[in-house]
């Protein structure tokens, strides 16, 4: 019965028709906002999230309880999507479908303090107790494994010939080469104030993370590795080579937003501040939620203007299977593919089609466009200016190969 506890924490909340107490469910997934107001107005006691999360919009204005700005600009944050066919719910957060397998049980317990019992094995509660977001605890626990997909580790398994280095390709590409001793690495650290020897004397990978994850300055070490790997996987996986300068930039950006959402004492609110979705989406828990999202805003849209022929590419086969699919219930976006069904399910003339992202110039160049631009969902009237030529070409059949 010890395992029920500790695995209680593999489950987190996820939103469906929105029925659940807004002030005495963990909806948002940061605990009961009752406790986080002075005290919850009778009027409002019996709300639920759909009551105060309608058409889109949060409505704090329609209750009498006094939420404090911060945490109405957290919630604002959180990417809802709402459906009434499926029901707010407990999944497990393992894997996106939200089914709970005995082997993610046990992978899940052994990463938890339960594997503390066995005496060969460390304890990750540190980990699992540090002020950051589940997605880059998973990226720190697996680096920790020294189980990233980094050429070394690919070249042990048999996936892979080559084991140097993607970006200088003159050294074998370990973490600890990727994440700190690659000569681009070690620029980006100078350059965000890293200089003390000592940090690159360390050479034992678990250490070294350990001792940064809990050095004064864990903001800007957790958003450096963190971008440092998505940087290397750009350039691995889509070719596209990120810039020092654009590396430094997103890491400070991220710095400062990882401090904003998780620094324990709290600090008077800064408009200055990047918001949440303001990042490349860092908002969104991964990428297939960002996708999922835009497909159903642009069916919305196709919908109001009227259209009845619709052709819409994704890059994402994943997203189109989970269309093309029945809706597992339990899926971490159940709700929103929902909304994206009952909208292919209306009285018009709907294709989705795979495309790779290079393949469509247009787009690529809106994809770009859209991850300069704050908002987390905005629509564009007319066409950017610099999209002129591209959409010239594709008016004219211009083929773009990958
Ligand atoms: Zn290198």
């Amino acid at each position: 019965m010890k395992a029920l506890l500790a695995l209680r924490d593999g489950f987190e909340f996820r939103l469906g028709n929105g029925n659940s107490s807004f002030w005495f469910s963990n909806w948002s997934g940061t605990g009961k906002l009752a406790d986080k107001v002075l005290y919850v107005d009778i009027h409002d006691l019996e709300m639920s999230v759909k009551d105060v999360y309608t058409d889109g919009n949060w409505n704090f204005n329609m209750l009498y309880t006094n939420i404090p700005t911060a945490v109405t600009d957290h919630l604002k944050m959180i990417p809802v999507c709402l459906n009434s066919q499926v029901a707010d719910c407990y999944t497990w957060k393992g894997n996106l479908n939200g089914i709970y397998s005995a082997r993610d049980g046990y992978f899940w317990l052994n990463r938890n303090e339960f594997a503390g019992n066995d005496t060969d094995s460390i304890s990750w509660t540190w980990l699992w107790n540090i002020s950051a977001p589940e997605k880059l605890k998973f990226f720190l626990w697996t680096a920790l494994h020294n189980s990233l997909p980094t050429r070394e580790m690919l070249c042990h398994r048999n996936m892979l010939q080559a084991n140097h280095c993607p970006r200088c390709n003159q050294e074998i590409e370990t973490t600890l080469h990727c994440l700190r001793d690659c000569d681009f690495a070690v620029r980006l650290w100078h350059s965000i104030g890293f200089t003390d020897q000592a940090f690159y004397r360390e050479n034992d990978l678990y250490n070294w993370l350990r001792i940064g994850i809990q050095g004064k300055s864990v903001f800007m070490f957790l958003a450096a590795v963190w971008w440092l790997w998505r940087a290397r996987n750009l350039l691995c996986l889509a070719n596209e080579l990120v810039s020092l300068i654009t590396l430094r930039m997103w890491t400070e950006n991220y710095a400062h937003l990882l401090f904003r959402c998780f620094f324990k004492q709290a600090t008077v609110p800064d408009t200055k501040w990047v918001r949440w979705n303001a990042h490349r989406g860092s908002g969104f828990s991964n990428i297939l939620h960002a996708e999922l999202l835009a497909i159903y805003y642009g069916l919305v849209m196709a919908w109001e203007f009227g259209i009845t022929d619709l052709w819409c590419y994704s890059d994402s086969k994943v997203a189109i299977k989970l269309i093309s699919e029945s809706v597992n219930a339990w899926h971490h976006y159940a709700a929103i593919l929902y909304n994206i069904k009952e909208y292919l399910a209306r009285d018009w003339r709907i294709h989705i089609v795979h495309t790779f992202r290079e393949g469509n110039a247009c787009a690529d160049y809106l994809a770009k466009f859209g991850a300069a631009n704050p908002e987390a969902y905005s629509p564009i009237v007319d066409p950017p200016i610099g999209m002129n030529l591209l959409l010239l070409a594709d008016a004219c059949g211009t083929f773009f190969s990958r």
